[in-house]
Order: C-alpha cells, then structure tokens, then sequence
C-alpha cells in the first residue's frame, strides 16, 4: 500500500491547490532536475488581447477579423477566444462554420457557405514576415480558400506570480525552461522576463515529444507544464506531467499533477513538500 507520510503529503498537497493522483508521481516529482513550461496559457494568463488588425492589401479589417473569428468560434485555445473577443466587442456577428478541424501547435480550418477559412502560425497560413515581426505579439494569420488575407495580433501578459515562482524553483536548484509551439521572437521576450534558462520555440506536438525523449535519454529527469490540447502528449511521456486548472480537460487527464487553481505558486509548494515526503518515507 501507499506510505501513511505518502498520503500525509499528498493530502497536505491537495490543501495547497493541487491534486496529485498517485503517490507514484510524488516520488517522481521528488527526484526531477527540470521544470519545462509550455507557453501559451501557462506561463501567460490564458487571456490574451487583440492588439492589431492587419489586412492584406486591399482587405477589409472587418472582413478579416469576422471570418478570423467564424474559423475559431468552436476552439477552445486561448487565442481563438481573444480573436471571438475582440470581433464582439467592436459589434461584429460572426457566423458559425459549418465545419471545424483543429491541428494543435499549428491553428483550425473551417468551413463556411463553401468557403474555407484558415487560422494559425505561418506554417498552416505562409502570410508576410513582416506582420509577424511586429513587436512581441503572437500572430495568427488567415486565408481564405488558401489566399492570405491578414493578420491578427495578440499580446498575452505573464501570469501573476510567475516569476517569483520561477525564482524559488532556481532557488530549489531546478533548471527551467520554455518548449512552445509559438516562434521564438515571442518566446524569448517572455524567458527573458521570467529569468527562465532556456527555450525551444516553434515546436509542433510530436517535436515537443522528440525532445523530451532527448532530454531523458541524456539522463534529465523532466516535469512537463502545460494547458492545451498540444501539450497533451508531452505530459504523458515526460517524468510527470502537470496541468493547468483553467487549461483544457485533455491535458488535465494526461497530467499526473494538477494545478486546480492555475497558480504557479502552488507548483512551488508541490515540488516542496515532494522533496520532504522523499525524507521522511525513504
Ligand atoms: P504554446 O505551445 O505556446 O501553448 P500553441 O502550440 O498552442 O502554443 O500554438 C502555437 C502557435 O500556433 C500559435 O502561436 C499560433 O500561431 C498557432 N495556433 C495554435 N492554435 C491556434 C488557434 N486556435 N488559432 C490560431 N492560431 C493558433
Ligand atoms: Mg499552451
């Protein structure tokens, strides 16, 4: 059976916001050396702003944010949500698709009156460079029927507490790190702001994976932290996965970890009393 101290710390854990599922993960979480953070809802708030339209030449800015918006209405990424945001606020209506596929790490295509919209990152939309190097916003780019017709820019603010949660995990002397699907002019400043180690940026979901196997087989033992859907995988196969409370259900039943309330702080208290229950029962 699990330890009295195992379940004493995981019950101490539970009071401090975050749910573990098995005493298994808390001696995993004991013996890891890295903390790799996703992007995108984790290390920011989950609720960016629309902070610039740019229509292609000729487009219409109405016209680009309405059918930005149709393409994400069913999505449930933190983007799609600002993007539907930001066409209501200015007394848009936009029309649900008829149709809707989401590629993680990449952005969603729909179907509307026989059209095709596209939404995402230059891989899925190739749009002009100089739309996505504006300032440090993600972009999303959209076509319709495979035609460029602008782009959409999002700022997303750091999470509250952050990096005072960064700082005691390098005080824990943990290295950190940044794995996202976002390009690295929009990664780096947050890394930067945040004190984190090191980032990789435009990863898909199966280049995240590649590289958690790396990181493994050179002997790090890694906790993953993630929120979306494309993130997914990456908790399964990393030492132990930890997910957002406010992030998506796929990555919550992937997670060993759970963050209920989103708070970073709440990591910090978990990977300590990990360390104090591997004490006690070892
Ligand atoms: P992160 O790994 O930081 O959480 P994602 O992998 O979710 O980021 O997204 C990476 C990039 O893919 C985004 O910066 C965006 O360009 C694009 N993208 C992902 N999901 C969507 C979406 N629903 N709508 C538009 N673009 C998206
Ligand atoms: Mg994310």
């Amino acid at each position: 059976g699990t330890p009295l101290a195992t379940l004493a710390a995981i019950a101490r854990i539970a009071r401090g916001g975050a749910f573990v599922k098995d005493g298994a993960h808390l001696e995993a979480l004991s013996g890891i050396d890295t903390v790799v953070f996703d992007k995108t809802g984790t290390l920011t708030g989950g609720e960016p702003q629309l902070v610039g339209i740019r229509p292609a030449a000729g487009r219409d800015e109405r016209e680009l944010l309405e059918l930005a918006a149709s393409a994400e209405a069913y999505s449930e990424h933190p983007l799609a949500a600002a993007i539907v945001r930001g066409a209501q606020e200015r007394g848009l209506r936009p029309a649900l698709p008829d149709s809707f596929t989401y590629t993680p790490g990449l952005g969603v295509t729909a179907e509307l009156g026989g059209r095709t919209i596209t939404a995402g990152s230059t891989t899925l939309v190739p749009g002009p460079e100089a739309a996505a190097q504006d300032a440090a916003a993600t972009a999303v780019h959209v076509a319709v029927d495979g035609r460029f017709i602008g782009s959409l820019l999002l700022s997303d603010a750091v999470r509250a507490g952050a990096p005072e949660a960064i700082r005691a995990l390098h005080r824990m002397g943990l290295r950190t790190m940044i794995v996202t699907g976002d390009r690295a002019g929009t990664a780096r400043p947050v890394a930067a702001q945040l004190g984190i180690d090191e980032v990789r940026a435009g990863l898909l979901p199966e280049e995240k994976l590649a590289w958690i196997d790396a990181e493994r087989a050179a002997g790090h033992r890694l906790a993953m932290v993630g929120d979306g859907v494309n993130d997914a995988p990456a908790l399964a196969r990393a030492d132990v996965g930890i997910a957002m409370g406010d992030g998506t259900q796929i990555a919550q039943d992937s997670a060993d970890v759970v963050l209920v309330s989103s708070d970073l702080d709440d990591l910090v208290g978990t990977m300590r009393v990990a360390r104090r229950a591997r004490r006690i029962v070892m």
